[in-house]
């Protein structure tokens, strides 16, 4: 069983991922996407901001990619 935090406990060093923390896939640094969670005032006390990065293709599958303007505007034409 493979777990998705790995070794990774939290601490925020982040700066050599090259891989969707999903499915794994290796990614180039320039084609992931960073999600961040940044928990409310109300509950920092016990959750931290979180950093994830993953593929285009998994931020599609959680409905967390936006198209810009202009590919949108191209598919209204379409
Ligand atoms: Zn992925």
């Amino acid at each position: 069983m493979k777990s998705v935090e790995r070794e990774r406990d939290g601490t925020g060093d982040t700066a050599h991922d090259q891989e969707c923390y999903r499915c794994d896939r290796d990614v180039a640094p320039a084609r992931l996407f960073r999600l961040v969670s940044e928990p409310p005032a109300a509950l920092s006390h016990d959750y931290q901001t979180a950093e994830r990065f993953c593929c285009p293709d998994c931020a599609a599958a959680m409905n967390l990619s936006e198209f810009s303007e202009r590919l949108k505007a191209h598919a209204r034409r379409g």
